[in-house]
């Protein structure tokens, strides 16, 4: 590709991509396509010969949009969302165009340094104290496993990574039975092992670790020969937003000098608003937090962002040259490759910059209060209609419900019907969970672009399949 032939193909995309932001509401959310669909129309090998770009580009259109899932579609109110604002797609242009590696300072001092900056403005942000500095992340998948990696490495005296785990005295961690499966899979990698993650049972409102349990179990395993090592917290359960008490937990993390990781991947975007704080109070005393701008901030993805109260033991846990600790900061020079388990890094702080004054935080503010405004008028109108049971009122945004199947014993086979009909419709999309060993129907408001309309668009959807699916169609209206 000359450069002639690279300007008219980066002007096609971009020209492509506004068209296809502008176009979203058109489209179904979520495609209609088949296991292998996609697969059959692709070529099995690559071409031996070039092919023109024209051919390429078609190829795009016909072959692969229409299998994809509209994850910046306003009525994508499932999962969490990724939600990209155009200004952080834009951001990724150059990004993309400058293509740098930045796992050092030298590989690209900018990219080091802005990160450094806008971490700090996102922890002045989301109102944590001075002392917490941080890392940008591909996932909070990575950054969980950096904490329990570090809650291993610390409680073992920093033998894990060079001995091994075999002799060693077994590990325990501690979380609710509400956290994300990012938390297991974390146990797993670091080898501490599912039967070593003791779950605390979780009561009230927002289901949070009891934490007389969470004491009790920490004090039965050191009695019994185990080695509690650290504690995760949830802020926001992909669930049902599921929420620990941060401050009773972190008391009993002190306590018994265990290191304590708070999950808030999707929560952690709406602590930007003083008045949702409550929901994490205590958090400055936590070793490490995680939050994912790429969810609910307007990050493109992916855009993680662990914060850690001591970057020292994250870079003696993962840093390859323990002498780099000596100098690590004090010279002014970070490698933060030395604070993840990747030693590549994409220069992901771009787009947070971008993000952050194009729209100001008083727009961000402004986004997440309407989303969480117009969750709670939908759980109020859904509670209202006959046959419709709100299962969790709204954590923040998100809150799940459940409709009668008129036979107690179908209920669970009827809300799974229901959800998939509704997302075959396409106008909006949504997924399923279960609340107590009974399934429920989550809704989430958090698309970029999403209005007030959208939201009532989703309250017509779903009494309109519901009525229709049990034969009440007319008492919708
Ligand atoms: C989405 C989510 C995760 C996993 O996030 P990734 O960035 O996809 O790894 C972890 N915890 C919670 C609470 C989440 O909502």
């Amino acid at each position: 590709m000359d450069t002639e032939e690279f300007q008219i193909w980066s002007r096609r995309a971009a020209d492509w991509g506004v068209a296809y932001r502008d176009t979203l509401r058109e489209r179904p959310v979520r495609p209609s396509t088949r296991p292998g669909e996609i697969a059959a129309r692709i070529a099995s090998s690559a071409p031996e010969q070039a092919e023109p770009m024209e051919t390429i580009f078609a190829d795009f259109e016909r072959d692969i949009v229409p299998g994809m899932t509209h994850w910046q579609h306003p009525r994508f109110f499932a999962y969490f969302p990724a939600n990209a604002a155009p200004v952080s797609v834009v951001a990724e242009y150059l990004v993309s165009a400058m293509a740098a590696q930045c796992m050092l300072w030298q590989t690209s001092p900018a990219a080091t340094e802005l990160e450094i900056r806008v971490i700090d403005w996102l922890r002045q942000a989301l109102g944590l104290p001075d002392g917490f500095s941080g890392v940008i992340q591909d996932s909070a998948s990575s950054a969980t496993l950096s904490a329990v990696l570090v809650m291993r490495e610390r409680a073992l005296d920093w033998a894990g990574n060079r001995a091994g785990l075999s002799g060693q005295p077994r590990l325990r961690i501690y979380c609710s039975d509400q956290v994300h499966t990012s938390i297991d899979r974390a146990i797993w990698v670091s080898g501490i092992g599912e039967e070593n993650l003791v779950r605390v049972p979780t009561g009230g409102r927002w289901r949070s670790m009891q934490p007389a349990a969470l004491e009790a179990a920490i004090e039965a395993d050191r009695a019994a020969g185990f080695l509690p090592a650290g504690i995760i917290a949830s802020v926001g359960g992909t669930s049902v937003g599921g929420t620990d008490d941060i401050a009773a937990v972190a008391a009993i993390a002190g306590r018994h000098d265990l290191y304590l990781h708070v999950d808030a991947a999707w929560a952690g975007s709406a602590m930007i608003c003083p008045e949702f704080r409550h929901f994490w109070a205590g958090v400055e005393a936590a070793d490490s937090v995680v939050f994912n701008p790429h969810k609910w901030l307007g990050a493109q993805f992916d855009c993680s962002i662990h914060f850690v109260r001591d970057p020292e033991s994250l870079v003696r846990t993962l840093a390859i040259k323990p002498e780099y600790l000596k100098t690590h900061g004090k010279d002014g020079v970070v490698n933060f490759s030395e604070w993840t388990v990747p030693l590549g890094r994409r220069f992901r702080a771009l787009k947070l910059w971008f993000l952050l004054r194009a729209h100001g935080l008083e727009g961000l503010r402004a986004m997440i209060r309407d989303h969480v405004r117009w969750s709670e008028n939908l759980a109020a109108r859904l509670a209202g209609q006959p046959g419709i049971e709100i299962v969790t009122e709204p954590m923040l945004s998100l809150f799940s419900f459940r409709h009668q199947a008129g036979d107690e014993t179908r209920n669970d086979e009827h809300n799974l019907a229901l959800v998939s009909a509704i997302n075959d419709d396409g106008r909006i999309y949504l997924t399923q969970t279960r609340v107590d060993g009974r399934v429920a129907i989550r809704f989430h408001a958090g698309q970029f672009e999403a209005t007030e309309a959208d939201v009532d668009m989703a309250f017509d959807v779903i009494t309109e399949i519901a009525g229709r699916m049990t034969g009440q169609g007319g008492q919708w209206n």
